[in-house]
């Protein structure tokens, strides 16, 4: 317990390696051991080591959930089977007549769980676009219940002011969530600029290897914490031990590879700025970003993800993500290995005709951590 104390003072990539993974007390394992069980031997009624049943609780999933609690320094974490599971359950906190605020140009995911399943409950959603703060102020209501971030946003990597916005949601008697997916606890930490919740898919970052999928909820406060871990066990979206033990894995060399995606992005951003058939770059690490002094004072680095219009429109953009090599062509992010796609006709399609449509031309890398020399080699070649 002591030393389980201490270790939550460390630093972030001590905690990463350490923070609810202690050597396993019977055997000494070091590695967090996949308890696939479903049910624990109980003594007598109802004395037992803490577990009962896995969808309740389970060792592995306690690991990952103390750690992730660690790493985004709130005093709780709950994991989930999904990102969107882990929105879920949020979403399960609010009640018929209740009213959300949320970024307009959200993770399409997050935006058709409420516009459509939770519509179905009574609970009232307002998209806006949150640089704008009186227009967040405008759309909060009496009934806000919630207000939904997202910095940076997929895919035009906007970045918003989560103090400012947390600050509005707080005079509303509201709870600020941020997805924390793309930029990562060790890149940006929600809690501290004074978020209530910080979500995660942490399919992508976290995980960080392409191999499973997984979500979860970390926040302050023993009154929220019981509610969520009441609709985690109430619903059940929980995650497999063998799916918490991989994104366990993938969180321990979270802040390597947090390092070495901005190094690479950031390159790779200034490489493509100069390029002749490149006609805009969306990476928050340019001075040319228009969020770029708020995402300094927010972030400690950029992150792995960004954004390019090409010459010649949509067409242009689909050949060129068709000629890449290092950059596979897929949805998804935050693994190790570079992935592209055209957000429009794939990640985005179902905004196409609608004002949060991204440009036709824009395409969209999740910069890996292969050497920065290939992936530029990779794209001057598909830029022809
Ligand atoms: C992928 C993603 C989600 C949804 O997560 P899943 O694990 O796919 O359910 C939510 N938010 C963001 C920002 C994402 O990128």
């Amino acid at each position: 317990m002591a030393r389980e104390r201490k270790r939550h003072n460390a630093s972030f990539e001590t905690l990463a390696i350490h923070a609810g993974q202690d050597p396993e007390g019977l055997t000494g394992a070091v590695a967090v051991p996949i308890f696939q069980t479903s049910t624990f031997a109980q003594e007598a009624v109802g004395k037992h080591k803490g577990y009962e049943y896995s969808r309740s609780g389970n060792p592995t999933r306690t690991a990952l959930e103390t750690c992730l609690a660690a790493l985004e320094g709130g005093q709780w974490g709950l994991a989930f089977a999904s990102g969107l599971a882990a929105s879920d359950a949020v979403a399960h906190l609010l009640s018929s007549g209740d009213h959300v605020v949320i970024a307009d140009d959200v993770y399409g995911g997050t935006y058709r769980l409420f516009a459509r399943v939770f519509d179905r409950a009574g609970i009232a959603l307002s998209p806006v676009d949150m640089r704008d703060h009186a227009a967040v102020r405008r759309a909060v209501t009496k009934k806000t219940r919630l207000v939904w971030m997202e910095s940076p946003t997929n895919p035009m990597l906007k970045i918003v002011d989560i103090a400012a916005i947390s600050e509005i949601a707080h005079k509303a008697g509201a709870i600020a969530l941020v997805d924390n997916t793309f930029a990562t606890p060790f890149l940006q930490r929600p809690l501290a600029l004074g978020a209530d919740l910080a979500l995660h898919s942490t399919t992508k970052y976290i995980g960080g290897h392409s191999d499973v999928v997984g979500g979860a909820v970390i926040g302050n406060g023993a009154e929220l914490r019981e509610r969520l871990a009441f609709v985690q066990n109430a619903a059940g979206g929980v995650p497999g031990p063998f799916d918490c033990w991989l994104v366990l894995r993938g969180a321990k060399t979270l802040a390597v590879r947090m390092e070495r995606h901005s190094q690479n992005a950031l390159a790779v951003a200034e490489w493509l700025q100069e390029h002749p058939k490149v006609s805009r770059v969306i990476y928050p690490g340019l001075a040319s970003h228009p969020g770029h002094d708020l995402a300094r004072r927010q972030m400690r680095e950029f992150g792995g993800m960004l954004s390019f219009e090409v010459q010649g429109g949509e067409a242009a953009a689909k050949r060129l993500v068709a000629k890449t090599k290092v950059f596979t062509l897929a949805e998804s992010l935050g693994g190790v290995e570079s992935l592209i796609e055209v957000p429009l006709a794939m990640t985005h399609a179902s905004v196409r005709g609608t004002k949060v449509a991204p440009p036709a031309a824009l395409v969209r890398a999740s910069v890996g951590i292969e050497h920065v020399d290939d992936m530029i080699a990779d794209l001057a070649q598909a830029l022809g």
